[in-house]
């Protein structure tokens, strides 16, 4: 089985080329315009797309070796993301799939960063079922993943991703966005229990992390009073703070979950799951009986292999999408 995957959710137009549950080929084009915006303009994102998204295909499948004539279905994220953005990606796997007269797929993008796990890679893959910490720009979520088509939301955040979280602790540092992969460079340097950073209260399973920012904000205004250099002077043992409080804030809640779930094999995704200290972290939680799963790199930030994956097990199961399929920004899991 050979499946086109497009993903177009955010600021990344990527395609990926899979064989079965082994990638051929997987390109993305990241657009460059948004950073000096200091975030994703929607309006521009959709313009990218739509300049993009031929070029990246056809760069997909060249790369791959395959003709659009060997392909069996066409996968796409349907959301949650951006309108301009996901309708670009809907709109010409509709049309793909049309033309050449085989299935559709639709893909949702959480299911994506969970089950992309289940790439090929070989390494080994978790057993259902397995609980997934999915932290990205827009989610953190605790998920318990029963099988590719039941996936139950244990927790979420109430408000603030914990991308977002690093995202603006970065922007108020002065760093350009995205500020994660900076965060986690500049904090692989520093002193992580320098500074006490709060850890935001949240019910049950579910996560908070607007307070954090905020208290980010008034401790460097605090600070910077004092100690004009005071960010320039301790950039590293800030950076490695705050993700140290965001680490103890994932995992406290991860903890829990394992221990009223009595599920002990753990899997993280999303963007977030590229941090080196999350993914030390979760490691470590193997000598407490813990069996974990950290996806190869290429697959944490948004890509289309993740949608390819996800939706070859909606293949194996016949779970075609119709052509009245739309792009749905809010759906949930
Ligand atoms: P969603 O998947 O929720 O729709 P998204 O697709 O925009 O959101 P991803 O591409 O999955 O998000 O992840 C992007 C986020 O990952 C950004 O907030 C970015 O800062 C963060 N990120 C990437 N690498 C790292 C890293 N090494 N450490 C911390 N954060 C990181
Ligand atoms: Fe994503």
């Amino acid at each position: 089985t050979y499946i086109l995957a497009i993903e177009s959710s955010c600021d990344d137009t990527a395609c990926a080329i899979l064989e079965n549950d082994s990638v051929l080929s997987n390109v993305v084009a990241s657009q460059k315009i948004h950073e000096q915006y200091g975030g994703v303009v929607p309006e521009l994102a959709s313009r990218a797309h739509q300049s993009n998204i031929i070029p990246v295909v056809d760069e997909a499948l060249k790369q791959a070796k395959i003709d659009k004539s060997q392909l069996s279905a066409i996968a796409f994220t349907k959301g949650p993301g951006l309108m301009g953005s996901l309708l670009v990606g809907t709109s010409f796997a509709k049309s793909l799939a049309l033309s050449l007269n085989i299935p559709l797929l639709d893909v949702h993008h959480m299911h994506g960063h969970i089950l992309a796990h289940f790439i090929d890679d070989g390494q080994e893959k978790p057993d259902y079922p397995f609980l997934a910490l999915t932290i990205s720009g827009g989610h953190t979520q605790i998920v318990q993943v029963n099988s590719s088509s039941d996936l139950i939301v244990l927790g979420t955040t109430q408000d603030d991703a914990v991308g977002e979280a690093f995202d603006k602790s970065g922007k108020i540092l002065g760093l350009g966005y995205p500020a994660g992969p900076q965060i986690d460079r500049l904090a692989q340097l520093g002193n992580p229990r320098k500074f006490d950073f709060p850890v935001p209260k949240a019910p049950g399973l579910n996560y908070s992390f607007s307070g954090f920012k905020t208290a980010v904000l008034y401790f460097l205004q605090r600070e910077t009073k004092k100690n004009q250099d005071f960010v320039k002077e301790n950039l590293e043992d800030i950076c490695a703070s705050i993700q140290y409080t965001l680490i103890k804030i994932l995992f406290k809640k991860l903890e829990k979950a394992v221990a009223q779930t009595g599920i002990k094999q753990v899997a993280i995704g999303g963007g977030v799951s590229a941090n080196s200290g999350i993914r030390k972290h979760l490691k470590s939680m193997e000598s407490k009986g813990w069996k974990t799963f950290i996806p190869p790199f290429e697959y944490t930030t948004d890509n289309a292999a993740m949608i390819g994956i996800a939706g070859y097990f909606k293949f194996l199961e016949n779970d075609f999408a119709g052509l009245d399929t739309t792009a749905s920004p809010r759906i949930h899991m």
